[in-house]
């Protein structure tokens, strides 16, 4: 078994059931994503739009693309064709860019809203009231060429698991207060390489990992 492979054996071994992995491919050379796609994976995220538009065409085509990192608006049309799940739309700005730009390719992309959760301001999302009020005018039709299928968000970079977990916590119970109400949510995303188990416990559904799938990454 080649290094990929087995990083990736050991990493499915750590999931609960029902937990769908994104390898997290940024900054890794492209043989490392084939190696990854014949030991089975078709779930790959990236964070940059450059990255993503020069590794798809090298991939098969039945590799679902993920975009993890912050996406400028005056990028989307770049990923449009082939993006399979946007997990970091932030404003309202930016989803009725992925709304227009999917309409124009003649397509239906599936987005997770991104939360704010941390403490660290560098980390983008949007509060409460604002999800609330987008699930709303999304069931109400207004934006037909995009999937809002759930929720992402990223815990503080700490040591201190009392706090990473009271963030995934509460990331979880807005999830199932929006579900409560009614908004058909599926997709919880949170959890990468150092805080999985935790992510797991708290309820995630969707896990990106980059280094505990493919090893360091190139910098
Ligand atoms: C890089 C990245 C990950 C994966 O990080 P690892 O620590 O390598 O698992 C997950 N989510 C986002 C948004 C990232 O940018």
């Amino acid at each position: 078994m080649n290094e990929v492979a087995e990083y990736l054996e050991r990493l499915r071994n750590r999931l609960d059931a029902g937990v769908l992995l994104v390898a997290v491919s940024k900054r890794q050379p492209i043989e490392k994503l084939f190696s990854a796609y014949e030991a089975g994976q078709r779930d790959f995220g990236e964070n940059k739009v450059q990255e993503l538009v020069e590794k798809q065409p090298q991939m098969s085509s039945d590799v679902r693309w993920h975009m993890i990192g912050h996406l400028q608006t005056n990028k989307v049309k770049y990923i449009a064709p082939f993006i399979h799940l946007i997990h970091s739309v932030d404003s309202l700005k930016l989803l009725k860019e992925v709304d227009k730009r999917a309409r124009q390719n003649d397509r239906v992309i599936g987005v997770l809203l991104q939360m704010s959760i941390a403490q660290e301001s560098t980390k983008t999302g949007m509060d409460e009231s604002l999800l609330e009020e987008i699930l709303q005018r999304s069931d109400q039709g207004e934006w037909p060429n995009i999937n809002i299928q759930g929720l992402m968000g990223m815990a503080t970079n700490t040591p201190d698991e009392d706090q990473i977990r009271k963030e995934f916590r509460d990331l979880n119970r807005m999830f199932q207060d929006m579900r409560k109400a009614g908004f058909d949510l599926g997709i919880l995303s949170m959890g990468m390489s150092g805080d999985l188990q935790i992510a797991q416990e708290e309820g995630s559904t969707m896990v990106r990992v980059g280094t505990a799938a493919f090893g360091p990454r190139n910098y």
